[in-house]
């Protein structure tokens, strides 16, 4: 669940969170932060996970400040996104892709005619444009940026560059510096 910090009690070590897209407030101890580089601030954005006590009041659990990196950032205290793996869609895919160029590769040798591979060459242009668009999705929600180490969770830029097979993913502000320092077109 993603959250925001909405008190922190620093001399007592708790506080409370408030779930994304709802009102209610969700406890908080100061144990159930993930080593983290800095203490928790109120307006921290928090993935977390939510329990029930004792008591049956809601409590936070594992809870990971997004921004801020794992402490010890020497050591391997990071979140490293797996690399994407084929599976047996992918290898399906090919298969019939293969399938299909020889069918059309037959077909006009057969007839000597170009517009007879036009079925199965059409086709193969649509297996072809469905497996290079498919997204996956990485199995851990978080990672650590490659560049400043901050805690992120992935979205819709990051999953995408995930799926293009690079392994250096940034954050948000990274991306967005990197951006800055791009030169502008048009803008002499
Ligand atoms: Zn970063």
């Amino acid at each position: 669940m993603k959250g925001k910090i909405v008190s922190w009690k620093d001399d007592k070590g708790f506080g409370f969170i408030t779930p994304e897209g709802k009102s209610e407030q969700v406890f908080f101890h100061i144990s159930s932060v993930k080593k983290a580089a800095r203490k928790p601030e109120v307006g921290d954005v928090v993935i977390f996970e939510a329990a029930k006590d004792s008591q049956g009041r809601l409590k936070a659990t594992h809870v990971l400040l997004e921004g801020v990196s794992l402490a010890n950032p020497s050591t391997s205290k990071r979140i490293v996104t797996k690399p994407v793996t084929k599976d047996a869609l992918d290898y399906f895919a090919y298969f019939i892709l293969v399938a299909l160029l020889v069918v059309s590769l037959g077909l006009f040798i057969r007839t000597g005619a170009p517009e007879s591979s036009l079925v199965p060459g059409t086709i193969f242009l649509v297996v072809l444009f469905f497996s290079l668009n498919r997204k996956k999705q990485p199995e851990n929600k978080l990672f650590s940026c490659s560049k400043c180490r901050a805690v992120s969770s992935h979205d819709e830029r990051t999953v995408l560059a995930w799926n293009r097979g690079f392994n250096r993913l940034y954050c948000k502000a990274c991306h967005q510096a990197w951006l800055r320092e791009q030169p502008k077109d048009g803008l002499k």
